[in-house]
C-alpha cells in the first residue's frame, strides 16, 4: 500500500502548520511533540473520505465505532507521558488508528500496543510500516489485562476509557513510573494521571474528556 505522505491541498503543509499553531495557542508547551505532529501525516490514518477533515482539531470516525483522537488530546497526554524525562518502554492500551502510537514511536525506545479489533490492529501496523516506524511491538487481546509478560513499563497510556481504572494496569508500572487515563461513564469522564510510588498510588484528576469506552472481554 503506498500512501500519500506529504498531503496536497487539505493535508498540505500549511494546512498541517496551522494546527500546530492552534495547538499552541491551546496550551501545549512541548515543542519536540508539536515538531512531531507537525511532520506526521494524520491524514494517513483516517478514511479518505475523511482526510480533508484531518488537520481539524477534532475527533473523527476510523470504522468499527471508533475514533481517532483529537489532536490537542493527542498532544496533551503525550506531553503529559513525557513530562518527567524520557521513557525506554510504554505500554499503550487501544491502537486505533495508530496515530497516537506514533506520534509516540519517536521518543521512547519501544512502544508496546494492545487492540481488540484486529482490523484495526492489522491497518495500523501498515501506517507505521510506512512511516518507517520500527519500535513498535502489537497485541490482538483486551488491553485491560495490560501486556504482563513484557511488564514493569515505564509508562502506561491508555485511549480508551473504563468506568474504573483496571488494577492491573498500575501494577505493570515500574516504581516512579505512570499511567495516563480517561475514566468514568459515557457521558462524563476524566483524564488522570496515576503515579506509583512504592505500593502506592497518587491520582492526580485532571481535564474532562470523551473517549471510547474500554470494553473489557468476558
Ligand atoms: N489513540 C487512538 C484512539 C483510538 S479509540 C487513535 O488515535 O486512533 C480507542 C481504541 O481502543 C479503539 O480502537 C478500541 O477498539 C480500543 N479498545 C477499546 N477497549 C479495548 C480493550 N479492552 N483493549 C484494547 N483495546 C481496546
Amino acid at each position: 500500500m503506498n500512501y500519500d505522505l506529504n498531503g496536497i491541498g487539505m493535508t498540505s503543509q500549511r494546512t498541517r502548520d496551522r494546527l500546530i499553531q492552534r495547538l499552541r495557542d491551546e496550551g501545549i508547551h512541548d515543542e519536540d511533540v508539536l515538531e512531531v505532529m507537525r511532520q506526521t501525516p494524520r491524514h494517513i490514518f483516517v478514511d479518505e473520505a475523511l482526510a480533508s477533515r484531518s488537520y481539524e482539531d477534532t475527533a473523527l470516525p476510523i470504522g468499527h465505532g471508533q475514533t481517532i483522537s483529537q489532536p490537542y488530546i493527542v498532544a496533551r497526554m503525550t506531553e503529559l507521558l513525557l513530562a518527567n524525562g524520557p521513557l525506554k518502554r510504554v505500554l499503550e492500551v487501544g491502537t486505533g488508528s495508530g496515530y497516537q502510537t506514533a506520534i509516540l514511536a519517536p521518543f521512547v525506545e519501544q512502544i508496546f500496543t494492545v487492540e481488540r479489533i484486529a482490523p484495526l490492529l492489522e491497518q495500523a501496523k501498515q501506517k507505521h510500516r510506512a512511516l518507517g516506524l520500527t519500535n513498535i511491538r502489537y497485541l490482538l487481546s483486551d488491553g485491560s489485562w495490560g501486556w504482563p509478560r513484557h511488564a514493569p513499563f515505564d509508562a502506561i497510556i491508555a485511549t480508551a476509557a473504563p468506568e474504573e481504572i483496571p488494577v492491573e494496569l498500575p501494577q505493570q508500572l515500574v516504581d516512579g513510573g505512570r499511567l495516563i487515563i480517561p475514566h468514568g461513564t459515557n457521558t462524563q469522564q476524566r483524564l488522570s494521571v496515576v503515579e506509583r510510588d512504592g505500593e502506592s498510588l497518587n491520582q492526580t484528576d485532571l481535564d474532562m474528556v470523551s473517549f471510547v469506552p474500554l470494553v473489557r472481554e468476558k
